[in-house]
């Protein structure tokens, strides 16, 4: 259903919508899915999370940093979000996007940020930052600022988006830092990524168990596709892989009975945490991967709560809803 994917993906690019949700707060069920937006929501969500064995990894919500001073706003953030997490002795780290930091216009911005932060993660126990990746033209500037960082620090990371056909060169780039490994999320051209769910989901598998051989470091195993987790799971099991050399990860609110039962079984697993009021982007990039998330979505717009705040921006974002809802029938095969 690719009109639908890009529908979601096109509205998740949308700077004006994101503005205008960010100051609505989170609507159409993205509350399930991102875990509030003060210090005590989130050490809460995290709490509970570690008392089941699940560690965590935080993003702070954040899209469209235009200029230095939001890029400065979006670290003291996610220092506040460090602190909150060292101070209550919580088993959790950072996922961090360069593009908040300031990369999109000033890239030693961006590098000088993220550097306060590795700085202030090595005071709190080494905690561990992921650069997560983006589309695909800021995949030049993220390994450009992670191979200025990874000498000085040992405790960042990065993620490898397997629908990239570059990804193979980054893997084997980098076998000595911890990585995430997920399909991807964005939508790239064929001159750059696998486009079929069958190619994505075959190199995606060939290069996990590539990177589980090779790697000197943690593989994260990002996905909701329980087909991919049994068949790594038997990999792991024939090739021996050690507990601590590999976690299962995935997003928050998605599959909870799944990852549970995972974390029960002695994996380790963390759940990435989305925090803040940027929701929508994020929102939309989770629709545009799976339009059954839909259903949350229109759970929450039935609401009379909801409803009763028609304003001019509540009512164009119900019409994108309502519109979504229609594509979705009209191409869902
Ligand atoms: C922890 C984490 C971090 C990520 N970080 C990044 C990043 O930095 N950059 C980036 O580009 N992308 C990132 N992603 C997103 C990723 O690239 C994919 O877009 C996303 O995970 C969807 O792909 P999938 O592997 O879950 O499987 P999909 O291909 O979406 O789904 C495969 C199958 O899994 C099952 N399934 C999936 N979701 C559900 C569900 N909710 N309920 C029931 N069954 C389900 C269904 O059977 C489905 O057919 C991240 C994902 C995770 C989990």
């Amino acid at each position: 259903m690719p009109i639908v994917k890009n529908f979601f993906i096109g509205l998740s690019n949308n700077p004006f919508l994101n503005k205008a949700a960010k100051e609505i707060g989170p609507m159409f069920g993205a509350k399930k899915v991102v875990a509030g937006n003060t210090i005590p929501e989130l050490v809460d969500t995290i709490e509970r999370l570690n008392n089941k064995g699940i560690t965590v990894t935080v993003d702070c919500l954040g899209e469209f940093v235009l200029n230095e001073g939001e890029a400065i706003q979006a670290k003291d953030q996610i220092l506040e979000v460090m602190y909150a997490i060292n101070n209550h002795n919580l088993d959790g780290h950072m996922s961090i996007k360069i593009s908040q930091l300031g990369s999109e216009f000033d890239i030693d911005l961006a590098y000088r940020n993220l550097r306060e932060i590795l700085l202030k993660a090595n005071d709190f126990g080494n905690m561990h930052i992921n650069i997560d990746t983006e589309k695909y033209d800021s995949l030049f500037d993220i390994t450009q600022v992670l191979d200025r960082l990874k000498g000085e620090f040992k405790n960042v990371g990065t993620v490898i988006q397997g629908y990239l056909y570059k990804a193979d060169a980054l893997v084997d780039k980098y076998p000595e830092l911890r990585l995430r490994m997920v399909k991807g999320a964005y939508k790239e051209n064929e001159n750059i990524a696998y486009q079929t769910k069958e190619e994505i989901d075959d190199n995606y598998i060939r290069l996990i168990k590539k990177r589980l051989l090779n790697a000197k470091n943690v593989t994260s195993i990002a996905t909701h596709d329980d087909a991919i987790i049994t068949h790594i799971k038997q990999f792991i099991k024939d090739n021996n892989i050690e507990k601590d050399k590999y976690e299962f990860q995935m997003l928050y609110g998605f599959r909870s009975e799944l990852a549970e039962s995972l974390a029960r079984e002695g994996n380790h697993f963390c759940i990435y945490v989305p925090y803040g009021d940027d929701w929508f982007s994020y929102f939309m990039r989770r629709l545009a991967e799976r339009p059954q998330n839909l259903n949350l979505m229109f759970l929450e717009i039935m609401k009379p709560e909801v409803l009763k705040k028609m304003g001019v921006v509540v009512g164009a974002l119900s019409t994108i809803g309502a519109l979504s809802a229609w594509l979705y029938k009209k191409f869902k095969k």
